[in-house]
C-alpha cells in the first residue's frame, strides 16, 4: 500500500486555499497540492460514475460554442441547409444557380451525371428518371450525403416525407423555400426547356432564349432537352409531385420554415425574395 497523507480537516483545506486573511496564505505555507489528495477519492467517484455515459455519448469534435468578442460562433458538424421544393419546372434550378454562398445540390442533376457516365447507379436508376419516377430513397440518400459540406442548397431534395425525415437527422434546415406555380404554365414552361449538358445552364425557347439559336452562352455546347420534358412525362412528373412531395408544404409549415413564394414572378424578384429571407434583411 502506498500511504497517503489527506490534510485532516478538508473544509480548513478549502478555507485557506481561497482566504487572503488566512495565515497560511500570509506565510505562504498553503498547499494545493494536499487540496487535491483531499478530494482525489470523490474526484475518482464521479468519474467512475460518469464513466458510461461518456462511452455512450462520445466527445464530438466541434459541436462546442465558440464564443469570440460580442459574437457568438456555433460551430457544429450538420451542414446548414436552405431546401427548394416546387413541381418540376417551377425555377428552382434557375434561382439555385442564382444564389450564392450555398454549394447548390440537385439530385436530379447528381442522377444524370451518373447516367452520363454509366455507373452502376445511373444504370439502375435512368429508366425511373426517363419515365418520370421516383428513385429508391435508399439510392438516394447515400448519394446526397457524399455531397454534404457546411452550407448547401438542396434542390429536388427532400421529395418525400420518408426523405425529409432521414434529412432531419442529418443537417439543420434553416428555410425551406416553396415555389408555388400553376401547373398548366409548368407543362408549357417545361416543354420549352432546353439545358446545357456541360455547364447545365438552363434556358427558356420562350423566356430566355440563348443568345445564339440552341448553343450555351456561357460556354457555347449545344444545348438538349431533357428525355423527361416531353409533355407524357411531365405529365406524370407532376402527378408524383402530388402525390409524393406536394404533403411536404405542410410538413415544413409546422416546422415554422417555410416561405411560400409565387414561382410566376420575375426570377430576379424571386432571388430578392430569398436572399431577404436567408440573410435576414426584413
Ligand atoms: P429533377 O431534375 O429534380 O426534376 O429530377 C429528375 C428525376 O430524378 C426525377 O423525375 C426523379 O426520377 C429523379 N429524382 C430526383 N430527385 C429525386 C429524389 N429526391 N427522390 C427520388 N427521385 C429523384
Amino acid at each position: 500500500m502506498i500511504p497517503i497523507v489527506y490534510g485532516e480537516r478538508p473544509f480548513t483545506e478549502i478555507y485557506k486555499y481561497f482566504s487572503f486573511r488566512h495565515k497560511s496564505f500570509r506565510r505562504k505555507t498553503f498547499a494545493p497540492q494536499q487540496l487535491f489528495l483531499n478530494f482525489a477519492p470523490f474526484l475518482g467517484i464521479l468519474f467512475f460514475c460518469w464513466l458510461p455515459t461518456l462511452v455512450k455519448n462520445p466527445p464530438q469534435p466541434g459541436k462546442y460554442v465558440l464564443s469570440i468578442g460580442q459574437e457568438t460562433m456555433k460551430k457544429d458538424p450538420h451542414p446548414n441547409a436552405v431546401v427548394f421544393i416546387g413541381p418540376p419546372g417551377s425555377g428552382k434550378g434557375t434561382q439555385a444557380e442564382k444564389l450564392k454562398g450555398f454549394q447548390h445540390i440537385s439530385t436530379g442533376d447528381l442522377l444524370r451525371a451518373e447516367i452520363q457516365k454509366q455507373t452502376p447507379l445511373g444504370l439502375s436508376c435512368k429508366e425511373k428518371i426517363e419515365k418520370g419516377e421516383m428513385v429508391p430513397d435508399s439510392l438516394i440518400s447515400s448519394l446526397i450525403e457524399s455531397h454534404f459540406s457546411p452550407k448547401i442548397l438542396l434542390d429536388g431534395y427532400p421529395r418525400t416525407v420518408v426523405q425529409a425525415e432521414w434529412l432531419q437527422d442529418k443537417v439543420h434546415i434553416s428555410q425551406v423555400f416553396f415555389f408555388d406555380v400553376d401547373v398548366e404554365k409548368l407543362v408549357h414552361r417545361l416543354t420549352n426547356r432546353r439545358v446545357c449538358p456541360s455547364c447545365k445552364s438552363v434556358y427558356n425557347l420562350v423566356s430566355k432564349p440563348p443568345l445564339k439559336a440552341l448553343t450555351c452562352d456561357k460556354c457555347t455546347t449545344p444545348l438538349i432537352q431533357r428525355a423527361d420534358d416531353v409533355e407524357e412525362v411531365i405529365r406524370n412528373r407532376m402527378r408524383v409531385y402530388q402525390l409524393e412531395t406536394a404533403p411536404l408544404i405542410e410538413f415544413y409549415d409546422k416546422k415554422g420554415v417555410l416561405t411560400k413564394l409565387d414561382a410566376s414572378k420575375d426570377p430576379d424578384e424571386i432571388m430578392h425574395l430569398i436572399q431577404d429571407k436567408i440573410f435576414k434583411r426584413v
